[in-house]
C-alpha cells in the first residue's frame, strides 16, 4: 500500500509523495524525481506566479476570506504541469460547443418537454419543483425571452477502454472558473518557457480566452438590450471563496466595456442578470430568495440563465435527451445529431428496472446522480447499491429524483498536484470542460462559439471532481 512521504525542502515548500511501483512512468517524472532541486524550484516559481497573477481563492479556514476581497487568499489548487490530451479529442470537444449551445436554446423553447420530462422528479425533489413552478408561471404568462444569453460549460472525460470522449454533464448555470482557468494555461506556458530542460513545448498548451469571451458575451447581451444607462447585475452567494474567479470576469467587464457592473441594484434599469448563485437549494434559505428569483424571471432583463435554460441543464434532461429519437425533435442537421450522440455516455432513468438491478449488482460501473449542481452530490459504489436497494424496498417514488449514468474511467497518469503550497505526486485523471457562449436576439444568432476551456485533474482514487468542493485541481491541456 502507498506510503505518504513528506519531503520538506528549503524555502518552506513541501513535497508529499505517494510511493508506489509505477511512480516514474514518464520521462518527465523521472527527470523531476531524480532532481528534487529542480522540482522544488519549479514548484516555488509556480507558487510565486500564482500569487502575482491573481490565480487565487479564499482560504476556507480564514474568517472573512469569502466576503472581504484581499483577506485570507491562497493560490487556487493547480497541477504543476499541463495534462496530456489527444489533439483529435480536443478538437472534437471544441466542435461540440456551438452544437450544444444551439441544442440548449432549442430545448429551452419547448416548455412542455421540460415540464413533462421533469414531472416525476417534481413530485419528490422540492428544489426542482420550485424551479418548475417559476417556469410554469412564465408559460402561463406566455413570456417570451427575445434576448437569450447562455454561458455554458460542457464537461467531458476520455474513456480509457473505448478511447471515446464522453460528456459528463452540461452546465447552463454559474459555469465556473472562466476567470481562473485561462490563468493556469498562462502559468504552464510560462513554466515550460523558463524550464526548457523539461522538453515540453509551450505552444502545445492551447490559447484559452475564457474570461475575455464570457465578458464579451455579457457585453453583447447588454448592447442588445439597448439602454445605455442599464447595468449588469451579478447575483453572487453572500460567502464565496471562489470570488476571485467572479472578480476576474467583472473586472474585465468594467475595464473593457462602458456600463456599470454591480452586485446590488439601486433603482437602476437592469440589462443583464448574471447568476453565480441560485443553482443550489442553499441559495434559497427563505421565501424572499424565491420571490426574488421569480421577480427577475418576470423582468425584461436578459437572464443568464433564464429559468428554461437552467432547467435544460438538469441531469434529468441530459438523460431524456440521450433516449433514442429525442435529439431529432430538436435538431435537423444529421451531422450535428451524430456528433452529439457520439459523446453521450449511458444514461438511464430509474424506472428501468433492469438497469437498477444491474447497478445494485455492479455499482462500480455506475454513478447515481440527483438533480444538483456544485459537486459532491453523486453516489458511488456501496452507497449506490444501498441507496437503490432501500428506495426499491420502500417502492419509493423518490427513485425519480435520480438518474443513473455509466461510470467513465479515464486513463490515469502521474501528476504533481499543488494545494495549500504542498505538492502531492499521485496517479490522476482529468475532466475537460469546454465553455460555450450563445447569444440570440430577436430571431438572430449574434454569438455561438466555443469560449475557452477548463481542465480539472484529481487523484484517480477520488470519485467526485469539483475544485471548489475540494476534490480536484485546476489544470491546462498539453496537446499530443
Ligand atoms: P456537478 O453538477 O455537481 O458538477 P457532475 O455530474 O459533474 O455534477 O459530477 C461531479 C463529478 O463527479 C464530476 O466532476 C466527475 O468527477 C464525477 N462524475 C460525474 N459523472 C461521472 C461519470 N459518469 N463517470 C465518472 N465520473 C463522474
Ligand atoms: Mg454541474
Ligand atoms: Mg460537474
Amino acid at each position: 500500500s502507498p506510503s505518504n512521504l513528506t519531503v520538506k525542502c528549503g524555502g518552506g515548500v513541501e513535497i508529499k509523495e505517494t510511493q508506489d511501483e509505477n511512480t516514474s512512468n514518464k520521462p518527465i517524472f523521472e527527470t523531476l524525481n531524480s532532481s528534487p532541486d529542480l522540482l522544488q524550484k519549479l514548484i516555488y516559481d509556480a507558487l510565486v506566479w500564482t500569487s502575482l497573477h491573481g490565480l487565487v481563492v479564499g482560504h476556507k479556514s480564514v474568517q472573512k476570506s469569502g466576503t472581504v476581497p484581499g483577506v485570507g487568499m491562497v493560490h487556487a489548487p493547480f497541477a504543476l504541469l499541463p495534462m496530456s490530451f489527444p489533439k483529435s479529442h480536443w478538437e472534437q470537444a471544441c466542435e461540440l460547443a456551438p452544437v450544444f449551445n444551439e441544442l440548449v436554446d432549442r430545448v429551452s423553447l419547448d416548455g412542455k418537454f421540460l415540464q413533462d420530462s421533469l414531472s416525476r422528479t417534481k413530485k419528490v425533489d422540492a428544489f426542482t419543483s420550485r424551479l418548475l413552478d417559476i417556469h410554469s408561471k412564465m408559460l402561463e404568462l406566455n413570456k417570451k425571452e427575445e434576448i437569450r444569453l447562455g454561458l455554458h460549460r460542457s464537461d467531458y472525460m476520455l474513456d480509457a477502454q473505448t478511447k471515446e470522449l464522453l460528456q459528463v454533464e452540461l452546465n447552463t448555470i454559474s459555469s465556473s472558473f472562466a476567470g481562473l482557468s485561462c490563468l493556469v494555461g498562462d502559468l504552464h506556458r510560462n513554466l515550460l518557457n523558463h524550464y526548457e530542460g523539461l522538453g515540453l513545448d509551450s505552444k502545445r498548451v492551447p490559447a484559452n480566452g475564457s474570461v475575455n469571451q464570457f465578458a464579451e458575451a455579457l457585453a453583447l447581451a447588454w448592447k442588445e438590450y439597448n439602454n445605455p444607462r442599464a447595468v449588469v447585475v451579478i447575483v453572487a452567494q453572500p460567502e464565496e471563496t471562489n470570488m476571485y474567479d467572479q472578480h476576474w470576469l467583472s473586472f474585465v467587464l468594467k475595464e473593457k466595456y462602458p456600463f456599470t457592473v454591480s452586485k446590488r441594484r439601486g433603482g437602476q434599469a437592469v440589462a443583464v442578470i448574471y447568476f453565480r448563485a441560485g443553482y443550489t437549494p442553499n441559495d434559497y434559505p427563505s421565501e424572499s430568495e424565491w420571490r426574488a428569483r421569480l421577480l427577475m424571471e418576470q423582468s425584461l432583463a436578459v437572464k443568464c440563465p433564464s429559468i428554461s435554460y437552467h432547467l435544460t441543464g438538469t441531469k434529468k434532461i441530459q438523460q431524456e435527451l440521450a433516449k433514442p429519437g429525442v435529439l431529432e425533435r430538436f435538431m435537423e442537421d444529421k451531422d450535428d445529431i451524430a456528433k452529439l450522440r457520439k459523446c453521450f455516455a449511458g444514461l438511464w432513468s430509474l424506472d428501468d428496472t433492469n438497469v437498477v438491478k444491474d447497478a445494485i449488482e455492479r455499482p462500480e460501473s455506475f454513478v447515481l446522480k440527483p438533480q444538483r449542481e456544485g459537486g459532491g452530490n453523486n453516489i458511488y459504489g456501496k452507497d449506490l447499491s444501498e441507496t437503490l436497494l432501500k428506495l426499491q424496498k420502500e417502492n419509493s417514488e423518490e427513485l425519480s429524483a435520480y438518474i443513473l449514468m455509466q461510470r467513465i474511467f479515464p486513463t490515469s497518469s502521474q501528476t504533481f498536484l499543488i494545494r495549500d503550497g504542498i505538492c502531492h505526486q499521485d496517479q490522476a485523471i482529468s475532466e475537460l470542460g469546454i465553455y460555450g457562449a450563445y447569444l440570440r436576439s430577436k430571431g438572430k444568432v449574434i454569438l455561438n462559439e466555443q469560449s475557452g476551456y477548463l481542465m480539472r485533474t484529481k487523484v484517480s482514487s477520488s470519485d467526485e471532481g469539483g475544485v471548489a468542493a475540494g476534490f480536484a485541481v485546476l489544470d491546462s491541456v498539453y496537446l499530443t
